[in-house]
């Protein structure tokens, strides 16, 4: 049996453990799944839309108890955090609204003699394994569409969650969804391997490394179950031209230095073109060495510390290995000198291809900066990683700029902003950043039954 035991980032101190899953109960739990899925699959999807919207209700009514928590727990600014709320109740309130639509049966011969239709059916109970950065939003965008489609969840959340997973679950059985419907589980690793191996599990959503997604696609794969993956990204943010490099490094500090930089989606890759280029590593530097820095609790922080000391640790190893490897440090590059998982604003640039900087994400508050003499070199390099989940090109010349978003090997391209989600918008990547999207009708359609009944 494993325990959870989770420390606040700020202080670095380990607050408080919970107990982990017994192994004699991974069996009893997908079985209880299973059971409450043959009630579930059989409600009317517009009983099943009322207590999603009921969960967003209470999302909002509780806001900032919940946003207080991931504050404390992995040390989100408080603000950053409230959005983060308001984002979950969001994504709920989507699903509530559309998702009963997105089942409805297609009819495909009308006229014909013969009678056929398409049926949106559920596929029974599914794991969704998630990690700490966005510990409310990335379980709304699996359990929104999940829950309204029919199919009952196993939630097991990154362990430094296991408070905002506990208080998750609440809400969702506060809303009505019953107990079994929505199950939480501190389980470890060896733990999911077996419950995707029990018969009753008909699938794994996760989002996190490509470590753990590998781990768990293998066993999904053995198992003949079906995964969708998340994974990290090393997106790119080109910039063309820009009439007010001021607002545009601005945007770029915010989008990078957002979450501490621990967003999968976070610009990590500055590509500029050669006549901006001095402009726009000076304006960065501005922003970073005036980004407040410190307790995230405070409304006046902009950067809070990272998820954890051993964060704080693997990018200070990374940026350390960057400069060994001959990458020039324009600002930052080491822990602040406090308690806590703090890690200075750092920008670097001179990355060249041999360097592991150039290949490999960087989980934290670090801008890497690359020089180009030609859009056409800028999409090469942005295509020259293995990730491919989001990607942004910033000009005047939106033309321009949007066919060089297309030539972008990503999930998602944007011009002249980067990284919007919306609950309606598809979300994921391609090559090493996962596959299967989230969100929006694409997210309904993963863990679905495209089921033909034909009628002679
Ligand atoms: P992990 O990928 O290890 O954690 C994400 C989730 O996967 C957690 O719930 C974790 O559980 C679980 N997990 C890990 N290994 C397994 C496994 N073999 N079987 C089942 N579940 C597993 O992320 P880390 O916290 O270690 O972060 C490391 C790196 O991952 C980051 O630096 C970043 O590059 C990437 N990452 C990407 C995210 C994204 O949004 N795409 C989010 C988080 C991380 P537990 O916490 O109990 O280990």
């Amino acid at each position: 049996m494993s325990t959870y035991v989770t420390a606040n980032p700020t202080t670095g101190v380990t607050d408080r453990e919970f107990p982990g899953l017994d192994d004699n109960d991974v069996a009893t739990v997908a079985e209880r799944s299973l059971a409450a899925y043959q009630d579930w699959r059989t409600t009317e999807a517009s009983e099943r839309a009322a207590m999603l919207a009921r969960t967003a209700d209470l999302y909002e009514k509780r806001a900032d108890e919940l946003a207080a928590v991931i504050t404390t727990e992995m040390g989100k600014p408080a603000k950053e955090a409230a959005g983060e709320v308001q984002l979950a109740a969001d994504i709920y309130r989507w699903y509530a609204e559309h998702g009963p639509d997105l089942l409805e049966t297609e009819a495909l011969d009308p006229q014909g003699a013969e009678a056929s239709i398409v049926q949106v059916a559920p596929i029974g109970p599914l794991v969704g394994v998630m990690p700490w950065n966005y510990p409310y939003y990335q379980v709304a965008r699996f359990v929104a569409p999940n829950l309204l489609a029919g199919n009952t969840v196993i939630l097991k959340h990154a362990s430094i969650c296991a408070a905002s997973s506990a208080l998750m679950a609440e809400i969702l059985h506060d809303a009505g969804v019953p107990a079994d419907v929505y199950i939480n589980v501190y389980a470890s690793s060896d733990q999911i391997a077996d419950l995707l191996a029990h018969k009753a599990i008909r699938g794994v959503s996760l989002t996190g490394s490509e470590k753990a997604g590998a781990a768990v696609a293998k066993v999904a794969a053995e198992n003949l179950k079906k995964s969708v993956l998340e994974l990290g990204g090393s997106d790119p943010f080109i910039l063309l031209d820009s009439d007010d490099m001021e607002r545009t490094t601005k945007i770029a500090a915010r989008a990078r230095l957002s979450n501490a930089g621990q967003a999968c989606n976070s610009p990590k890759r500055f590509i500029v073109l050669d006549d901006l280029y001095d402009d726009f590593v000076d304006g960065v530097v501005k922003q970073f060495e005036s980004t407040a820095v410190g307790d995230p609790a405070d409304e006046s922080t902009q950067m809070g510390p990272l998820s954890s000391l051993s964060a704080r640790d693997t990018v200070a190893e990374q940026v350390d290995t960057a400069v060994t490897q001959g990458a020039t440090l324009r600002t930052g590059g080491k822990p602040v000198q406090r308690d806590g998982a703090f890690f200075e604003p750092t920008v670097l640039t001179d990355i060249t291809p041999e360097m592991d900087a150039y290949s490999e994400e960087i989980f934290g508050p670090v801008a890497m900066i690359y020089k180009v003499a030609s859009a056409e070199d800028a999409v090469a390099l942005a295509n020259d990683v293995e990730f491919g989940l989001s990607g942004s090109v910033w000009s005047g010349d939106i033309d321009s700029a949007e066919k060089v978003a297309d030539r972008l090997e990503v999930g998602m391209a944007y011009v002249n902003e980067h990284g919007t989600t919306l609950p309606g918008l598809p979300f994921g990547g391609v090559k090493r950043s996962g596959y299967g999207r989230e969100l929006g009708r694409w997210g309904m359609g993963e863990f679905v039954n495209t089921k033909l009944r034909r009628t002679a």
